[in-house]
């Protein structure tokens, strides 16, 4: 016998609020309408892009009456090998509970959705051209192993495969144990990550003359990217682009 629509209804509805898979953003139950039933379509909502006007190669907000020009006053002393960086959100709530869901609370599943928003972003033309290669900054092995996972790493391999390139998670390591950066001042954070990272022995020749998109959960001072990308560009990498999920923003910290 058929089962009443109106039964079958309600007994759907009566599993979904015992199982509804949480969002990772408010842990609130997912309603079903929501495809992925990772993140709400509210917390989504809540996420906010960078501010406007942005510089063009670092998307660091500007100053509207200024003259455009190819640089400012953030990435003006940026090795030249740093292309472009990008970043889908700025920080805020909702980014900064994925983030630390992904990060200490062992959502890996998050790592899907934010590639996804990634992979959203636009880019100057050369790197769209160019980059073949997503490369994850690294973590140290012992934080792996206590995570069971390198966040960056998942974020790396979606966004990589949202965006039709190739994934190397053995061309950049951490070559020494850093500090946690959470407490440093800029400066600080600097002198805490400088040659943390290198390219392992025999892995230049993968890099030379390639444009690589360099993958990071969050961009704070970008002391951590940087370091990265100067290693990648002593190696031989051409191009180095960043791309991460949420950027602290000063100016809306302060705000
Ligand atoms: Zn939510
Ligand atoms: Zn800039």
């Amino acid at each position: 016998m058929p089962i009443p629509t109106l039964l079958r209804d309600t007994w759907a509805g009566a599993l979904d609020l015992v199982f509804a898979p949480v969002c990772v953003g408010c842990r609130e139950p997912v309603p079903t309408v929501d495809s992925r039933r990772i993140v709400c379509r509210l917390c989504w909502m809540k996420c906010r892009p960078l501010p406007v006007p942005r510089c063009a190669r670092c998307w660091s907000p500007v100053d509207p009456h200024r003259e455009p020009s190819p640089v400012c006053r953030t990435c003006d002393e940026w090795p030249a090998g740093v292309r472009a960086i990008r970043s889908a959100f700025a920080m805020g709530e909702v980014p900064r509970a994925l983030v630390h869901a992904l990060k200490y609370g062992g959502w890996s599943a998050a790592a899907e959705p934010m590639a996804a928003r990634m992979a959203a972003m636009e880019w100057p033309r050369d790197t769209v051209d160019e980059a073949r290669l997503v490369v994850p900054v690294p973590t140290s092995a012992a934080r792996t192993r206590e995570r069971g996972y390198n966040q960056a790493a998942l974020l790396a391999r979606g966004y990589a495969a949202k965006t039709g390139r190739v994934t190397r998670e053995d061309v950049l390591a951490r070559v020494r144990a850093t500090a946690t950066q959470t407490a440093l001042h800029p400066g600080e954070r600097r002198a805490n990550v400088a040659r943390a990272f290198a390219v392992p022995a025999g892995r230049a020749a993968e890099l030379r003359g390639e444009h690589v998109i360099l993958v990071d959960d969050v961009w704070t001072t970008g002391a951590t990217a940087l370091s990265c990308a100067e290693a990648l560009v002593e190696a031989g990498t051409r191009a180095v682009s960043v791309a991460t999920f949420a950027r602290v923003v000063p100016e809306l910290e302060r705000s």
